[in-house]
């Protein structure tokens, strides 16, 4: 089969990768890619995600079998209708379903009236109602934009006053344009996180293993929210009664709503939860597959991905099996100053990498030299290391990193950590 993989990023280098070790796939495109994956063999082409209709006409032209969708927005302007339309099979959600991520006031008002547990919430159109809620309820309390933000429309307020600018940055300042003409203001959870991803054909699901990504910018958790620096696989201190909770309470519900509302969803449905005393809870949906978490999550698929994608494009039934044991972890190298006052044009050094451990490519442009990488964006990489446990895994990723000149770049230290710790350190 030859496979069409839409998107830029670590997360499409990797589905990428996946697909190729799968057997069934022979070539994989990915548009516009980048050119770090060119460094891997990995062949792109320069076509925008955006341009719907170049894109259609490339798959015609070069006789593509299917399309892979990787990120959220243009799963959300509609670009699987569109495939569809011109009778090409794409893997994804459809525009109506893709809302899920969308609009976290769709998402939450889905999961209301589903009884699908997330924190209780309010949405508001307006600063002064958001403000005089704030005040009611009082810290900690969560303030969301409700569009697209890149992981970065999320402010966890400790106290009022962080709350009430988070509010002036949206309403009055605008920070997030027409992402942020609504505002969710949730209640506050405590608790581990954990991404549960699962394929998903309308009606069934497949889960895949869970993961933990981090949030924040710095070491400990601290700093700013990002799009995430790191993630490894599996989470050992989630138990399996929680995930099988998670399945049971917040996956297959949401799965039968989306179905029964006349919006079902097809392709990769990403719950972003957290283990609270009272169960699993949904901190987040996502419409397509988690970045970082994809980068540590398909390294451990042990069954063809692409047979298992086109066995759910035609109706059929995907088999898709995962390694029993061992453990995957990654984390990414950022550009200075991300997320908020992004330092380009870094050099991108050359990391050693072996049959365990792979650089998936995000922002990276061509440098001045031949074959020369540059930092073009936040996130610039990401190394990936699958060893036997946690711990090997994260010693042989800060190996590798650790020996690298970065540069005008920064990474986490401490990816994994909470894993170790809960295990006394042999996770
Ligand atoms: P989101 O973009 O919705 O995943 O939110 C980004 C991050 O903010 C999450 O990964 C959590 O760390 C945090 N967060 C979001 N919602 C809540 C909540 N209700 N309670 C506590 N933390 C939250």
């Amino acid at each position: 089969m030859k496979v069409l993989v839409i998107g830029s990023g670590a997360r499409e280098h990797a589905i990428a990768h996946a697909l190729l070790r799968g057997g069934s796939v022979e070539q994989v495109t990915v548009a516009p890619g980048n050119p770090g994956m060119e460094k891997d063999g990995i062949k792109t082409t320069r076509l925008s995600e955006s341009n719907h209709a170049a894109l259609i006409d490339f798959v015609k032209d070069n006789g593509y079998d299917w399309v892979f969708v990787g990120p959220e927005v243009p799963l959300i302007e509609g670009i699987v209708d569109d495939f569809q339309a011109a009778g090409i099979p794409a893997f994804g959600p459809s525009k109506a379903a893709a809302q899920i991520e969308g609009s976290k006031d769709f998402a939450k008002r889905l999961m209301e009236r589903h009884g699908i547990p997330t924190a209780a919430y309010r949405t508001f159109e307006d600063l002064a109602s958001a403000k005089a809620y704030v005040a009611e309820h009082g810290a900690p309390i969560v303030i969301k934009a409700d569009g697209l933000a890149a992981g970065k429309g999320v402010t966890v307020a400790m106290d009022v006053e962080t709350a009430d600018a988070a509010l002036e940055d949206i309403f009055v300042d605008h920070r997030f344009g027409s992402a942020g003409a609504k505002v969710v203001v949730e209640d506050f959870l405590e608790g581990q996180e954990f991404s549960l991803m699962s394929f998903v054909n309308g009606t069934d699901f497949w889960p895949m293993p869970i993961s933990q990504d981090h949030k924040r910018a710095y070491d400990g958790d601290k700093g700013p929210n990002t799009g995430g620096m790191g993630a490894y696989s599996p989470v050992p201190q989630i138990g399996e009664d929680v995930v099988r909770a998670a399945v049971d309470t917040i996956v297959r519900p949401t799965v039968e709503a989306m179905a029964e509302e006349g919006t079902p969803f097809t392709g990769i449905l990403y719950a972003g939860l957290i283990a609270t005393a009272d169960g699993p809870k949904v901190i987040e949906f996502n419409a397509r597959f988690g970045d970082p978490e994809t980068e540590v999550v398909l390294p451990r698929l042990t069954s063809d991905l692409g047979a298992g994608i086109k066995a759910i494009l035609d109706g059929g039934t995907p088999d898709f099996t995962w390694a029993a044991d061992g453990a995957t972890l990654g984390v990414v190298l950022a550009s200075d100053g991300y997320p908020t006052d992004v330092v380009k044009g870094a050099h991108v050094p050359d990391i050693p990498v072996d049959d365990d451990a792979h650089v998936y490519y995000a922002g990276v442009a061509a440098g001045q030299e031949p074959g020369e990488l540059v930092a073009s964006s936040g996130r610039v990489l990401f190394v990936e290391v699958s060893a036997p446990t946690i711990k090997a895994a994260q010693d042989k990723v800060y190996g590798i990193l650790d020996g690298l000149d970065v540069t005008g770049m920064f990474y986490r230290h401490d990816i994994g950590a909470k894993a170790l710790a809960a295990s006394g350190g042999e996770a």
